[in-house]
């Protein structure tokens, strides 16, 4: 059983492999069939000057016409006899159709050096093709040159073949991409697994060493109370001091585990969400008005934008949790005297949230990481507010597990607004 970022790796990979092995494969198919194409032009080629020479003979020897009666009439096999000037025209096998008109139109291509071939590709008037195969090469009586003899060879023949070939390669490679496509997504579990099983080990061991310090940590913090709370203690101002300093510190490591066991939960999709119809509006309002006391204590102003009858299927808890996430850092980032707002809407199928704020705001190079485990952009000053990045690392958690998206965006003119999107309720 593969957990969440590690399937999703899987198929990264697997797209990866699949599309090396696809380019490669059209390589292969491309240069193959033009190898295949080239080697058998050249053959034909060859063949055909070779052929002229015969012809060429043949006529010397008993005037004996280079293309016979039935190679005209199919278009064969043609030809073009004149003289060494290429002036006089002595033997005309063009034929009487289209396809003689064309290859004469088409004059000017014919090859020009003897013992030298083109291919001539030629329209029709209804728009077939014509690709015939044009060689020269001189008819020779003893010594003296009597003309030049052309031939066209019609190569429809070879072009059908060749595009059945094509067709036959391209099928057998669509074959070869599957079978390396399920190869590619085999070999990435392959390589995959161990490092899956070690994160695994990994998780597994943050979940029980959070959940084991929980209770050793509940007890420290009931008798760093009990000790605060005791009239009858008799402590130094120091001690006192240290006493409260345990107390905010055992404070935050609590946190710190709840957060670690969370997460590490959430990578394996153990996060729990308890899916019910949750009223949006009266969430936000309630959490809203929470945290305006905090607000008011740091001097900030918190507004409420938020329509009526927002519902959505969710955990209740942690659409909570994230909102006091988002909320909490619009406060801890923001200086006095200014104003967050929370907005709550529906868009579409979809319930838009934002905490808007004035503060500090996020470099663009920091807009990806700051929901990275541990990652804060200014860690001094994140620590002085109790902050231990792992809270937008929980709203991301939070987020997914709800099937949403939350990104960060600025402000105008300053600060930051997270904007958090889920579905909605359609019901
Ligand atoms: P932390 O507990 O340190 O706030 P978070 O994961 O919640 O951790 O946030 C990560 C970092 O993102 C913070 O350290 C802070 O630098 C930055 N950040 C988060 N929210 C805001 C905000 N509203 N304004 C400016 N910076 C923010």
């Amino acid at each position: 059983m593969w957990n969440k970022p590690f399937e999703k790796l899987r198929r990264r990979m697997t797209c990866l492999y699949a599309a090396i092995f696809g380019a490669l494969i059209l390589v292969i198919v491309a240069a193959a069939y033009t190898f295949i194409w080239w080697e058998i032009l050249a053959h034909e080629k060859e063949n055909l000057v070779a052929q002229i020479y015969h012809e060429g003979e043949e006529w010397v020897e008993s005037e004996e016409p280079p293309c016979s009666e039935a190679a005209i009439r199919s278009g064969k096999m043609l030809a073009y006899f004149v003289d060494a000037d290429g002036t006089k025209v002595i033997l005309n096998q063009l034929g009487q159709g289209e396809v003689g008109q064309k290859i004469m139109q088409h004059e000017a291509d014919w090859p020009k050096k003897l013992d030298t071939s083109r291919l001539l590709r030629m329209h029709g008037e209804n728009g077939e093709r014509y690709r015939y195969l044009a060689a020269v090469a001189p008819v020779i009586d003893g010594d003296k040159q009597l003309g030049r003899l052309y031939m066209f060879k019609n190569m429809e023949f070879y072009y059908h073949a060749a595009y059945k070939t094509l067709f036959l390669l391209l099928c057998m490679a669509l074959v070869l991409y599957f079978a390396a496509c399920y190869f590619g997504y085999w070999l990435a579990g392959r390589n995959i697994r161990p490092l899956s099983n070690m994160y695994a080990k990994q998780q597994q061991f943050t979940a029980d060493a959070s959940h084991e310090m929980r209770t050793p940590l509940a007890v420290m913090k009931l008798a760093v109370r009990g000790l605060q709370e005791d009239e009858d203690s008799r402590l130094s101002d120091f001690a006192k001091e240290s006493v409260a300093m345990l107390q905010s510190e055992s404070e935050r490591l609590s946190r710190l585990t709840e957060n670690l066991m969370t997460l590490a939960r959430s990578d394996e999709d153990f996060l729990p969400v308890y899916t019910a119809q949750v009223d949006m509006t009266a969430m936000c309002k309630k959490v809203a008005s929470q945290m305006a006391l905090l607000a008011a204590e740091k001097k900030l102003q918190l507004k409420q934008e938020i329509q009526d009858n927002l519902v959505m299927q969710g955990d209740e808890m942690a659409l909570s949790r994230l909102l006091i996430i988002l909320l909490d850092n619009a406060m801890k980032y923001s200086p006095e005297q200014t104003t967050i707002t929370l907005r709550a809407a529906k868009v579409k199928t979809h319930l838009v949230l934002e905490v808007c704020d004035e503060g500090c705001g996020i470099g663009d190079e920091d807009k990806q990481k700051i929901f990275d485990r541990f990652f804060r952009v200014d860690k001094a000053r994140s620590r002085s507010q109790g902050g231990l990045g792992l809270g937008l690392s929980l709203a991301l958690a939070i987020v997914r597990q709800h099937g949403g998206s939350i990104k960060v965006l600025d402000n105008k003119p300053q600060g930051t607004v997270m904007h958090v999107q889920m579905p909605a309720d359609t019901k």
